[in-house]
């Protein structure tokens, strides 16, 4: 029964009960974490055969000796790699190193920065400021590159068919100096949701009513990292964007952090020719090549046609239990509370949840002072700012399935504690 139709009594019998039970879990001194956005020892298992897999053979089909300095553009086979994973011609794939997140980095460094018409420049000599639209909730690392670049951050909610398009739309062609939006198109973090086909077709047109160097930042990080054979389609945003004539204004990125190593994969940026070539330009000033050897390991190591998504099934296999454990226990212990929402992803590595209005702080308080550390609540927001303190980003993968039975069961009792009290004090 709901929350709110109950009567002062029930809701007081309730608070008793629940206040008990918090207490219980924080006697247990618990030390657990939802927090970690990151492969578990047995995922990271799954490619240990990356080691020592070139066997003392370091030579291209070309001659090219990996071990060698050289070759921004990464080797041939790895960005052929990185075309499958994106969906592009080799040709329009640069292969870089550990991190998806380092090339961002650099490339809106280069846009904002560096490039011959930058956007700093336009925006000093129009008197205005560079900003960006960010779907919302969202990564909090890409609202960390545009304060580092002093880009300011304009929120999209996030719609279960991707970024609200006709917010999108009307911000875009009524300022100039919207430079680009934030884009997981695919089992997206946190909600895990994917764009529809309508979605990426007008994302796909938005540079014609953009201004000048406009970019939309694809960044592909979930694009095969499925929970089950149940999976989300996503359209080729850059065919899209070649019948359109905006391919210049895509920018795609991906990595292998979370197929095989998250410290030791390799990154993948895809864009137009011309874009590779201009910001391989770029790189040419602090980078003479990234780490081939391990571009040349991971090509060996997805050499079969159906390597990879293999590679993926067994992820998913370890993964796919964790989410449904999180989302059981959300279920019998919210379900017909009419207190919280939360997504049921098909794939990514999260699962949002939405408290009461402005609770979510207050939950993350209640978590930490049992022992379960979450999220900050906001770090879904730009400037770390939700503005109605109801987004809660939990993190099933890391942790073992013992210690996330655990996590839940003191977390949703928070949950209930906190909308119970909420409720009490409004009567
Ligand atoms: N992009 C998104 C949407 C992510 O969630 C993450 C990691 O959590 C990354 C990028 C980081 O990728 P990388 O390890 O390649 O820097």
């Amino acid at each position: 029964m709901e929350y709110a139709s109950q009567s002062k009594e029930s809701l007081e019998a309730l608070h008793a009960e629940l206040a008990e039970r918090y207490e219980a879990f924080r006697s247990e001194q618990l030390s657990l974490d939802l927090t970690r956005g990151k492969p578990a020892k047995e995922q990271l298992d799954l490619s240990n055969g990356l080691d020592g897999i070139l066997g003392g053979f370091y030579l291209l089909q070309d001659g090219t000796d990996v071990r060698n300095y050289g070759g921004i553009l990464g080797i041939p086979e790895a960005r052929s790699l990185g075309g499958d994973v994106l969906g592009l011609p080799a040709s329009e794939v640069l292969v870089g190193g550990n991190s998806s997140l380092t090339l961002m980095y650099m490339y809106l460094d280069f846009m904002n920065n560096h490039a011959a018409e930058n956007w700093a420049d336009e925006a000093e000599a129009s008197g205005g400021k560079c900003k960006f639209l960010c779907p919302v909730p969202g990564y909090d690392r890409h609202f960390t590159i545009c304060e580092r670049f002093d880009i300011e951050m304009i929120n999209i909610p996030m719609t279960e068919t991707g970024p609200d398009m006709d917010k999108v739309e009307t911000l875009v062609a009524e300022d100039p100096l919207i430079k680009g939006i934030w884009c997981v198109p695919k089992y997206s973090n946190p909600t895990g949701h994917t764009y529809s086909a309508e979605t990426v077709a007008r994302l796909a047109a938005l540079p014609l009513s953009a201004g000048k160097h406009f970019r939309v930042m694809w960044d592909n990080a979930y694009t095969v990292h499925h929970l089950s054979d149940d999976q989300d389609e996503l359209e080729n945003v850059m065919e899209l964007a070649r019948k359109a004539g905006t391919a210049d204004s895509i920018i795609q990125l991906a990595s292998t952090s979370k197929i095989t190593f998250a410290g030791a994969g390799i990154s993948f940026l895809g864009a137009s020719e011309a874009n590779i070539k201009a910001f391989e330009q770029f790189l040419s000033a602090q980078v003479i090549g990234f780490d081939k050897v391990n571009q040349l390991r991971h090509v060996r190591f997805f050499s079969d046609g159906d390597a990879l998504a293999n590679h993926m099934k067994q992820h998913a296999a370890i993964i796919g239990p964790k989410f449904e454990l999180v989302l059981s226990k959300l279920d019998a212990a919210l379900g017909d509370a009419g207190i919280a929402e939360w997504t049921r992803p098909r794939g990514g590595y999260f699962i949002s949840l939405d408290t009461m209005p402005g609770l979510a702080s207050e939950v993350v308080k209640l978590a930490s002072d049992a022992g379960v550390k979450l999220t900050p609540a906001g770090a879904t927001f730009p400037y770390g700012v939700d503005p109605e303190d109801r987004n809660i980003r939990i993190a099933p993968t890391f942790p073992s399935m013992d210690q996330l039975d655990k996590a839940m069961d003191v977390f949703v009792t928070c949950i209930g504690l906190a909308s119970v009290r909420n409720l009490l004090e409004s009567l």
